[in-house]
């Protein structure tokens, strides 16, 4: 199951739907100007389980987003996440959830709010009880002016992947609806509001993607430095890209 299928947002005017998402994620994995695609074509080939959203797509060669972009997830937001994970881990159910931050004026995507289809959290107020309700008035309140602090505000749409010999990558479906999900507000278009995709697959890696749309540099980048910050303000570094079976060596498919 695709993320875009369990939260859903408001569509404001005249945005890019589900197949010219769909088209737009095929040109930039397979088009002339990917170097790498024929990589992408070789997943197509290899794991094509009859959807072809289900392909995985591995992570692997995509470019990482600029050095200053850290991530940096709050103590609190953290212990949200590892209950998320924990859910799939005892029940293999994908769980879909949003994290909600800002970039600070140094680079620093800072990560401190997470909802959860399984359990709204602090930013929640009573009169919204869905994920959607909770995104949408996140949304109106942006317009409004409510995080008027300089900062860029930040969305990411993530979801957990349950056990499978490919699930440690993103899904075509994933990559899909995440372009989708660029278009549905022209704030997320216009990158008022940056827009962020998270997995976190088996592995127990942390992985953030960014779909950047300048048509300049058009693709899908990964976060590869990812900091848990506690409490006491101190740090540690979480997994990022490091642990899962990334198809890269596609001999080993079936092994693990
Ligand atoms: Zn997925």
């Amino acid at each position: 199951m695709n993320w875009y299928d369990i939260i859903d947002i408001e569509r404001y005017g005249d945005l890019m739907n589900r197949n010219e998402a769909r088209a737009k994620t095929i040109d930039i994995l397979l088009g002339d100007q990917n170097p790498n695609a024929d990589f992408y074509a070789s997943l197509f080939e290899k794991y094509n389980y009859g959807d072809s959203e289900m392909t995985p797509i591995s992570p692997a060669k995509m470019g990482n987003v600029n050095i200053n972009n850290n991530v940096v997830i709050t103590e609190e937001a953290y212990k949200e996440l590892i209950k998320i994970r924990n859910i799939t881990r005892q029940t293999n159910q994908e769980v879909a959830f949003l994290i909600f931050g800002e970039e600070k004026p140094n680079g620093t995507v800072w990560l401190d709010t997470v909802i959860s289809t399984y359990q709204p959290s602090a930013r929640t107020s009573a009169s919204f009880d869905s994920i959607n309700g909770v995104l949408n008035k996140y949304v109106r309140d942006i317009e409004a002016g409510e995080y008027n602090n300089g900062n860029k505000q930040i969305i990411c749409h993530g979801h957990t992947h349950g056990t499978s010999p490919v699930s440690d990558n993103f899904s075509f479906g994933d990559l899909i609806s995440y372009v989708e999900f660029n278009n549905t507000h022209p704030l997320f278009k216009n990158r008022q509001v940056e827009t962020m995709a998270m997995l976190m697959p088996p592995s127990g890696d942390f992985n953030f993607l960014l779909y950047e749309n300048n048509p300049q540099y058009e693709g899908f980048y990964t976060f590869p430095t990812v900091y848990l910050r506690h409490q006491d303000g101190t740090a540690e570094e979480l997994p990022a890209y490091q642990n899962g079976n990334y198809l890269i060596n596609t001999n080993t498919y079936g092994t693990r």
